[in-house]
């Protein structure tokens, strides 16, 4: 039910129209995760919301800040870490008036506006948005993590600097041996 979601603004949460504005600070469990592949808020994350709401010609400003704790898999030594997420937002939220104006006017885009719907406002779109577009592709536990080393997997920063692997790898040298027993039993079965 719409009245229970945390991310849902009443219409005694919003400020009237000609009203300056009002604050919106609050903690929202989310339902479900957000996030990207190697970066995500998992589901029951506690997002800390901080927002502004004001009163435009068009329709709402949402502005502020959104924290929130993201977990995290390092591309370069794929160890799991935790980050803290603080992202500014400002979105304006449109009365559903203005975006059938617009839509008459020949605005194709704005179908996809965010609206005020029935009196209500959805954070959860605005806050997703905010978060996702703040989450790195490519993260990395530190900003000097060095990765692993593609021969044994072991943490650059756990071995020593002259850490080497002297090639051919152990497991191909294995792989010749054998290679090398079959090719002279082959051998010594034609030499019968
Ligand atoms: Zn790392
Ligand atoms: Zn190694």
């Amino acid at each position: 039910m719409k009245m229970c979601n945390p991310f849902v603004l009443q219409v005694q949460d919003l400020p009237e129209r000609g009203e300056v504005g009002r604050s919106c600070v609050r903690n929202v469990r989310l339902p479900e995760s957000f996030g990207v592949e190697l970066y995500t808020i998992p589901a029951g994350s506690e997002v800390h919301l901080d927002l502004n709401l004001t009163s435009a010609q068009e329709g709402i400003l949402v502005s502020g800040t959104v924290r929130a704790t993201a977990r995290g898999r390092c591309s370069r030594c794929l160890r799991d870490f935790s980050a803290q997420m603080n992202e500014n937002m400002a979105e304006l939220v449109f009365f559903p008036e203005r975006v059938r104006e617009l839509t008459a006017q020949g605005d194709t885009q704005a179908a996809d506006f965010p609206v005020i719907s029935e009196d209500t406002l959805d954070l959860e779109p605005l806050v997703r948005d905010a978060l996702i577009s703040a989450m790195p592709f490519t993260p990395v536990c530190e900003p000097d993590c060095r990765g692993m080393c593609s021969g044994c997997g072991q943490l650059w920063k756990d071995l020593p600097a002259d850490h080497s692997h002297t090639l051919p790898d152990s497991r191909f040298a294995a792989l010749d041996g054998l290679f090398l027993q079959m090719q002279a039993e082959r051998e010594s079965e034609g030499d019968q």
